[in-house]
């Protein structure tokens, strides 16, 4: 039997949905604005768009986006007087400081600096040691969208036995906390791991996030697993015409769809619900900075 396709892009629309009535909720009942400020420093193109991206999507589900773009060659403290100034303003509940940063900022330092509360990226060493030990926290968006999904689909995920592939402080170990967290039997694997193929093969839940094209073939698939794909890879591909490219995952799809019980596509998959997940802990950030209850299913 074909493999269930995770269609990331319909749950990213529900996801966006469920927090869109939520904001709404919020400004009817308690007259509350959720606002989002996204901070890019420097000019590189994928960033940029990723926080245009960002900034429309906010405003679509009724928040207030707030962006402030700082030239390349913005020094530390002026950065973080910007960090300091959103931390106070009460209208603002979610800060995002756009990575990767210009070599001469010192990216652990910058991202401490933004109040835990108000950390929807969920990276300040705070919410990494909160979802370490358990406790409640702001969650990372990638991992969160992987977990949701599972769920979605899964319903429990108690006792099955996962395999992570990637240990970054942004997807791998995040995610594998998460897993963690619902009970699973998990395994991280890495650059250094002996025997992946066999690893791999003894999942239940594979998530893949290394960054190399179709590592993952088929053949490495339990059958009837759940394959959930982070990667985003652009390879060339001359047969669209001359200098286009098309975007893979870290999984090689075809070949795993085959086997698989469920799995994501790349584009389509996780990429969506990465920034669904990014208001999702939005409005969270703002329930919880006003004493309300949060929206049930839009965290862990
Ligand atoms: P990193 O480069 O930070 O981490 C990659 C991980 O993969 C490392 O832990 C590395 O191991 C491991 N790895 C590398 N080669 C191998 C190998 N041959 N076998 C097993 N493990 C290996 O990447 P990120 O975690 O930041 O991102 C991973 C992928 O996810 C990328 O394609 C990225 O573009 C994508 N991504 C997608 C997002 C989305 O919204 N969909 C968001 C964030 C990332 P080691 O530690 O030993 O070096």
């Amino acid at each position: 039997m074909p493999a269930k396709i995770i269609d990331g892009k319909a749950f990213a629309a529900t996801v966006r949905g469920q927090v869109a009535d939520h904001v709404s909720r919020l400004k009817d009942d308690h007259g509350i604005t959720p606002g989002l400020a996204v901070v890019l420093v420097g000019e590189d193109p994928a960033s940029q768009v990723y926080v245009r991206s960002k900034g429309k999507q906010t405003v679509e589900v009724g928040m207030k986006s707030v962006e402030h773009k700082l030239d390349a060659s913005t020094s530390e403290a002026d950065l973080l007087k910007v960090i300091d100034d959103l931390n106070n303003d009460p209208e603002i509940h979610g800060i995002l400081v756009q990575l990767p940063l210009p070599k001469h900022l010192d990216e652990d330092l910058v991202i401490n600096s933004i109040a835990p509360e108000k950390d929807v990226d969920g990276f300040h060493i705070s919410n990494v040691g909160l979802l370490g030990t358990g406790q409640k926290s702001m969650v990372p968006c990638t991992p969160l969208g992987c977990l949701m999904m599972l769920r979605d689909h899964h319903g429990s995920l108690s006792g099955m036995d996962a395999v992570v592939i990637g240990r970054s402080n942004i997807v791998g170990k995040p995610m594998a906390q998460l897993l963690l967290g619902d009970s699973c039997t998990v395994t991280i694997a890495h650059s250094r791991t002996k025997d992946l193929p066999d690893v791999v093969r003894r999942a239940d839940i594979v998530v893949a996030a290394v960054g190399r094209p179709e590592m993952v073939p088929g053949d490495w698939i339990k059958p009837g697993a759940t394959v959930i794909d982070v990667g985003i890879n652009r390879l060339d591909a001359p047969e669209k015409g001359e200098g286009k490219t098309r975007l893979v995952g870290d999984v090689d799809y075809d070949s795993c769809a085959a086997v698989a019980g469920a799995i994501t596509p790349v584009p389509g998959g996780v990429g969506p619900m990465t920034i669904a997940c990014l208001l999702a802990n939005t409005v969270t950030a703002c329930c919880r900075a006003n004493g309300l209850p949060e929206p049930d299913g839009l965290t862990a």
